[in-house]
């Protein structure tokens, strides 16, 4: 059966097509182009196609009608006898076929010619047009719609990317810092770099505004500033006593906070202008039971330390004390490596290798160096009399008197026995002949207990002074004039200051 037939139809009552309230159209001609415009009118909503007529049965109009279940005759006289057909269009582009309609078609059968149905197609594909735009736009706005959920989706996305992207990129900054910091405090070994480097870790790792590291001086009991950040030097008090301010307070206890400095506390007179600090924090630097100091960061703005920021401040200052700790160790092995138990003046060595540099400096600058050797005059009975123990006291006591008579540049030292050295930079014969009288007339006033109840007994020594360069240039020949001068000084019946000749 080659698709619906009028005799079906018939037998029915009703055209499968026709649409009471449509507009009924019927189709001559089944070339490609026919079938485009079937295709077109289908989809028009108040369009019904009822019949495609062509004498080709295999025409491709033909073929689209059969799919689309629409009546197909060869017979065009089978389109006049439709009831409630409004519409012929004839796409036949035939003179012939005109004519023939136009004559036989009912008269309340409109025709559509070749010219109209250009008109037509050209409507019907506008509209499809104008349909495919505002569906296009339709998909459009809902795709527009879901680019902009989707981007705000990403956006936030992004932002809370980006946020923990910083997070870790800050956190990572400060591993990288705290890692650096950590492996180069073991790397230094001078308590200055350590100090420096640990002001600068209070700065990188915690964002202190203020930090500065205060060391203990055994002696005097102070805490005395060794490394600050954040503000010029002179904004800290230099010297502090152990139990004074908040660095007292952490330096015994630990670790310590204030959020918000009261106006007048005396726990902010670590700084020379109270008023600038509203906060502050100390630590205490420490390994075991050993004290070293305090390490404390303020700023000028009221803050609350977190406690992950105590917490790093906590690990800054262990990592920190550890260093410390070797760095002041290794401090101190040096100045013992350079100092003479006995008299706490430099030891020999440390004479030899500071009369190289200073004659190597006055040669360069063409000064004058002048050195000075002193002797204790019969001190072997000295030492029989009264003992070895009362013997080192004299030392001691002869040392004190030596340093108390010297500059700050002025190097004393122990030679060896009972015999000291002192290089005198810059000084002539006159300025160190002078000194050396004064050391001479110093010693021989001192009174040295010998026993109990017993007078204290005077002791004298024997001075030497060589200059560089009019006594000697090489090295060995300007102690050796010094020390001929000392020699000649105990010839002329000891007690006395010699100058080298
Ligand atoms: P002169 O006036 O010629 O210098 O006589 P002197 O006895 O001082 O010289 P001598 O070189 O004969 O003796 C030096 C003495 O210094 C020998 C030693 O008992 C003493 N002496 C050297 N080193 C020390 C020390 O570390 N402690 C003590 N108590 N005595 C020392
Ligand atoms: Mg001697
Ligand atoms: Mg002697």
């Amino acid at each position: 059966m080659e698709g619906s037939s009028l005799t079906d139809a018939t037998h029915d009552g009703v055209f499968p097509g026709l649409r009471p309230g449509k507009l009924n159209v019927a189709i001559v001609g089944a070339s490609l182009r026919s079938a485009s415009i079937l295709r077109l009118l289908n989809e028009v909503e108040n369009i019904s196609v009822v019949a495609v007529a062509d004498p080709n049965r295999g025409a491709p109009g033909i073929r689209l009608a059969e799919d689309l279940g629409v009546f197909t005759t060869s017979d065009i006289t089978e389109l006049y006898q439709m009831p409630g057909l409004d519409l012929i269009v004839d796409l036949t582009d035939d003179e012939q076929m005109r004519r023939t309609l136009t004559q036989q078609k009912p008269a309340d059968v409109e025709l559509i010619g070749a010219r109209g149905s250009e008109m037509v197609w050209d409507l019907l594909i506008a509209k499809k047009r104008g349909e495919e735009q505002e569906k296009l736009f339709v998909e459009l706005q809902v795709a527009y719609d879901k680019i902009r959920s989707h981007e705000r989706k990403l956006q936030s996305g992004k932002e809370a990317l980006e946020r923990a992207n910083e997070e870790l990129e800050s956190r990572l900054a400060e591993i990288f810092f705290t890692h650096e910091f950590f492996k180069a405090l073991t790397s230094f070994t001078s308590v200055d770099d350590v100090t420096s480097l640990i002001v600068d870790g209070a700065n990188g790792i915690l964002g202190a505004e203020i930090s500065c590291v205060y060391l203990l001086e055994n002696e005097s009991w102070t805490l005395n500033l060794r490394a600050s950040q954040g503000r010029p030097e002179d904004y800290f008090v230099p010297r502090i006593p152990v139990s004074e301010t908040m660095l007292g307070v952490a330096f015994g206890g630990g670790l310590v906070q204030e959020a918000a400095i009261p106006r007048g506390a005396t726990s902010a007179l670590w700084v020379r202008d109270p008023d600038d600090l509203a906060s502050h924090a100390g630590i205490s630097l420490r390994t075991g039971d050993s004290i070293f100091g305090v390490l404390a960061i303020g700023s000028a703005i009221p803050r609350e330390f977190t406690p992950p920021e105590l917490e790093r401040l906590t690990v800054i200052s262990n990592q920190a004390s550890l260093a410390l700790q070797n760095a002041l160790l290794h401090e101190e092995l040096e100045r013992l490596s350079v100092t003479d138990r006995l008299t706490e003046l430099y030891n020999h060595g440390y004479f030899q290798q500071r009369l190289e540099e200073e004659l190597g400096r006055a040669g360069r600058f063409n000064h004058t160096l002048s050195l000075i050797m002193i002797d204790i005059d019969d001190f072997k009975e000295f030492n029989d009399t009264y003992g070895h123990p009362r013997g080192d006291k004299v030392l001691h006591m002869v040392s004190d008197t030596i340093k108390a008579n010297l500059r700050e540049m002025d190097v004393a030292a122990r030679y060896g026995g009972e015999e000291f050295v002192v290089v005198l930079p810059e000084t002539d014969t006159e300025g160190a002949a002078a000194v050396a009288e004064r050391i001479r007339a110093g010693v021989e006033a001192l009174p040295f207990a010998t026993a109990e109840g017993a007078a204290p007994v005077h002791k004298t020594v024997s001075v030497g002074v060589a200059t560089y360069p009019q006594h000697a240039t090489a090295q060995n020949r300007f102690v050796e004039a010094a020390d001929k001068a000392m020699y000649a000084a105990k010839h002329a019946g000891k007690n006395k200051v010699m100058v080298a000749p």
